[in-house]
């Protein structure tokens, strides 16, 4: 599936989509826009519209948000970026089109069918996150709401999956490695994994991105953030600049020995 520019999800690359949690500041959006650049990212998580489990942030977001996707304009101009929002609510559906060049569907939105259906029909590409909660099969009825409208622009995403056993408080989810197997043998569509938001745990996201890959994952979702602890939400999630090149690198090696390929 081609998103443009010869970014194409599915064949022998695999796509890193890397970026903060949330576009905080252009400030911060130039920062992680250099450090992607050195690694060769093509694609920046951009997002403005955050759906947030506590509400103590939505200040800082509810204040950036269309100015925001304004910010991602520049970055885009600048950096060439492929660029991937949240959508969260319709009402901000048109302004993050003139932006995108992926929506993204939010795990807690996955049955949103309303969403679902206004988002397909805008013929971006989407992203949809699998909930945490979600059988295979409810999953795959969400994805048909996208398909039927005639979007065949489709990308699912394994973020993690609620487990009773997580092993401590800072591990929220449980990356469901052998999703990525059994989806592959029933869809054709392209399947990503997102170590960050599974593990929730920065020290984690380097394995579970090495088993994503192994697993035979079309594309990573990793956040990135200069200074984690500084991050307006979840500051235990992200990797620095750092740990993200060292990944990157490892990722690369992995990625040969399975015969896909990572730029
Ligand atoms: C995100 O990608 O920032 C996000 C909120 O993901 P999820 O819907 O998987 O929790
Ligand atoms: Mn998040």
């Amino acid at each position: 599936m081609d998103i443009g520019d010869g970014v194409i999800f599915g064949k022998e690359e695999i796509q890193i989509i890397a970026g903060p949690n949330g576009v905080e500041s252009y400030s911060l959006m130039r920062k992680v826009s250099e450090c992607l650049k050195h690694n060769k990212i093509k694609i920046i998580r951009g997002h403005a519209y955050k759906p947030l489990t506590f509400p103590y942030r939505s200040k800082q977001y509810s204040e950036t948000q269309s100015l925001g996707m304004d910010w991602m304009d520049e970055i885009k101009s600048e950096f060439n970026f492929k660029v991937v929002t949240e959508i969260t609510e319709l009402k901000y559906l048109d302004r993050i089109c003139k932006t995108a060049d992926i929506l993204q569907i939010g795990s807690r939105n996955m049955q949103n069918f309303e969403l679902l259906r206004e988002a397909a029909n805008t013929k971006l590409p989407i992203i949809l996150k699998r909930h945490f909660g979600s059988s295979l099969r409810d999953f795959l009825g969400a994805a048909e709401h996208i398909l039927v409208e005639g979007n065949k622009r489709l990308i699912l995403c394994e973020r993690g999956v609620s487990m009773p056993h997580t092993h401590r408080e800072t591990s929220r989810f449980a990356l469901d490695i052998q999703v990525i197997p059994a989806l592959k043998e029933i869809c054709k569509y392209p399947l990503i994994s997102d170590p960050s938001h599974a593990s929730f745990w920065a020290p984690w996201v380097p394995s579970l991105t090495f088993a994503s890959i192994a697993a035979g994952c079309d594309g990573i979702i990793i956040e990135v953030h200069p200074n984690p602890k500084k991050s307006f939400v979840d500051p235990l999630q992200p990797l620095n600049f750092h740990e993200f090149k060292k990944l990157m690198k490892t990722s690369r090696a992995i990625a040969k020995a399975v015969k896909r390929k990572i730029y």
